[in-house]
């Protein structure tokens, strides 16, 4: 019965908030690491999208206008790590805020010694455990193609997202039955202190230095090259790529090397 019910909301939300084909079609453009997907996998994308912007409110903040684009841009990118997971993973929040720019969130939080900090920023985005994702709409921009060497503000925030499903985010999000936390921790510490070492030493990386901030950031940040660049992050840490490939249900690597191996499409049958 219950089942029943869930599938019978599903359809009437897919029919209801259904995106119009030329929107989707000019956000998928302008967003070149989905050419790795079928078009089936593009199909069962475009529903988890309607399904977001049906249960999630996509908000300007600071005068910043949303548009119609601007919304399922900033969704496809956030439901692109939940292509092969349940929707549940996003669940708890209701917003995703977006701002013209840099913001300073206004907040304050209490660390374990009672003493009271507030965050400076400015940042470009941030996920609060159980309140909005907050994202900088020109940061949003400049992250979405293959260009950018594997940095995506959407998918970041949005890793942090998943990752705080257990709490505040550590780095270890809850994992699915058949992956062991061990492995997990062990895998991602090992190349959490390989990384730190080469910041250190002040060695060039082709990831995001930030990501040796911390765990946290490490997940987030290898989230985003995991999706936007897969191949480098084979190349770096082969080991973290199969752990997330196992977590995210996803083997985006080798499509991406199919796709570079391949002779750009032309207008030929
Ligand atoms: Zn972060």
């Amino acid at each position: 019965m219950f089942d029943a019910l869930t599938r019978w909301r599903r359809r009437r939300v897919l029919e209801r908030a259904a995106i119009p084909d030329a929107l989707w079609r000019e956000a998928v453009a302008l967003l070149p690491f989905l050419a790795i997907y079928s078009d089936d996998e593009l199909g069962r994308l475009r529903e988890k999208v309607v399904l977001f912007l049906d249960a999630k409110g996509i908000l300007g903040a600071r005068g910043h206008e949303v548009t119609p684009l601007q919304r399922v841009i900033i969704a496809i990118q956030a439901c692109v790590l939940v292509l092969e997971l349940d929707m549940a993973y996003y669940g708890g929040f209701e917003n995703v805020i977006v701002y013209p720019g840099e913001f300073v969130p206004g907040w304050e939080w209490e660390d374990e010694a009672g003493v009271v900090h507030r965050n400076e920023g400015p940042l470009a985005g941030e996920a609060m455990p159980g309140g909005p994702v907050a994202l900088s709409w020109p940061d949003v921009a400049a992250g979405a193609d293959w260009e950018s060497t594997g940095m995506n503000l959407v998918i970041h925030e949005f890793a942090h997202k998943i990752d705080m499903r257990s709490g505040d985010a550590n780095g270890c999000p809850p994992l699915p039955a058949g992956m062991r936390a061990e492995a997990w921790k062990e895998t991602l510490g090992a190349a959490y202190a390989d990384f730190c070492a080469r910041v250190d030493r002040d060695e060039p990386t082709e990831i995001d230095p930030y990501a040796a901030e911390s765990p946290a950031e490490f997940f987030a940040v290898l989230s985003e090259v995991f999706f936007a660049d897969p191949i480098l992050l084979v190349e770096e840490y082969p080991d973290v790529y199969a752990q997330l490939a196992a977590f995210y249900r996803q083997d985006p690597a080798p499509r991406a090397r199919r796709l570079f191996a391949e002779p750009a499409r032309s207008g030929e049958p």
